[in-house]
C-alpha cells in the first residue's frame, strides 16, 4: 500500500470529546465526498470543508511507501513528547487508506489510534477511538463508534435520527464559515433543549492553531 499524506504534525485535539489532548495529526489526501477543489464545491456531496487535503505538499506530506516508513514518520513527529502516545488519522476521508497493516504498526509502536470519518465506508479493526461525522446527502454506513460528531445545522438534517445509534457520545459542533455566530446559537439552544447532545467548539480555531 502506497499511502498519500498531506501532512502530519503534532497538536493539541481541538474539538470533541479529546479535545485538549496531545496527539500526532495524520492528514490523508483526498475525499470521497469532494473533489477538494473549488471549482466542483456547489456540486459536491459535502460542500461546506473547510479543509486542504489535496496533494502531499503540507508538512511531513508525501507517499508513504509502506506501514512501517508511514508510523515511522508519525513516531518521528511525537518523539518529543511524554505520555500516551495518540495519533489523529483525518483527512480527507482517512478510510479510504487507512488499513490494518499500518494500524498494527502503530499499535506495535505503543500508539493508540483515533479516526475521524464522515462514516460512509467501513473501517479495519482495532481503531481505539472512532468519532464519525455524517454528511447530509451521503451514503451513511458507519453507524456505531465511541463519538458522533454532528456539524450544525445541515439543511433537513435532524439530529434526532442519530439518537438511538451505537455511539457513548454525541456533539454538536456548529457549523463555521459566515453564519458562525448564529450556529453557536442554534447548537447551544439544541444542546439545552437536547442534553444527550453536548456543544463540540473548534477550539484550535479560537486558539489560531491547527
Ligand atoms: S467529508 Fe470531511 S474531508 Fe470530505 S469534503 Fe466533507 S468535511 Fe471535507
Amino acid at each position: 500500500m502506497i499511502y498519500s499524506v498531506k501532512e502530519i504534525y503534532f497538536t493539541i485535539q481541538g474539538e470533541g470529546f479529546q479535545t485538549g489532548k496531545h496527539a500526532v495529526f495524520c492528514r490523508f489526501s483526498g475525499c470521497n465526498l469532494w473533489t477538494g477543489q473549488e471549482k466542483d464545491r456547489a456540486n459536491a456531496t459535502c460542500n461546506f470543508c473547510d479543509t486542504d487535503f489535496v496533494g502531499t505538499d503540507g508538512l511531513n506530506g508525501s507517499k508513504y511507501t509502506s506501514a512501517d516508513k508511514l508510523s515511522e514518520k508519525i513516531e518521528e513527529v511525537w518523539d518529543r513528547f511524554e505520555g500516551e502516545k495518540f495519533v489523529v488519522f483525518t483527512g480527507g476521508e482517512p478510510l479510504l487508506q487507512l488499513d490494518s497493516e499500518l494500524i498494527d504498526a502503530l499499535h506495535h509502536r505503543g500508539f493508540k489510534i483515533a479516526v475521524e470519518t464522515n462514516g460512509t465506508l467501513l473501517p479495519p479493526e482495532n481503531i481505539d477511538w472512532i468519532c464519525v461525522s455524517p454528511k447530509k446527502g451521503a451514503d451513511f454506513k458507519l453507524k456505531y463508534g465511541n463519538e458522533l460528531k454532528l456539524v450544525y445545522p445541515q439543511e433537513a438534517f435532524n439530529p434526532d435520527q442519530f439518537k438511538d445509534l451505537e455511539f457513548d457520545h454525541f456533539f454538536l459542533q456548529p457549523m463555521d464559515g459566515k453564519d458562525l455566530q448564529r450556529n453557536i446559537l442554534q447548537s447551544v439552544s439544541y444542546c439545552i433543549e437536547n442534553p444527550l447532545w453536548r456543544l463540540s467548539l473548534q477550539t484550535h480555531k479560537i486558539m489560531g492553531i491547527d
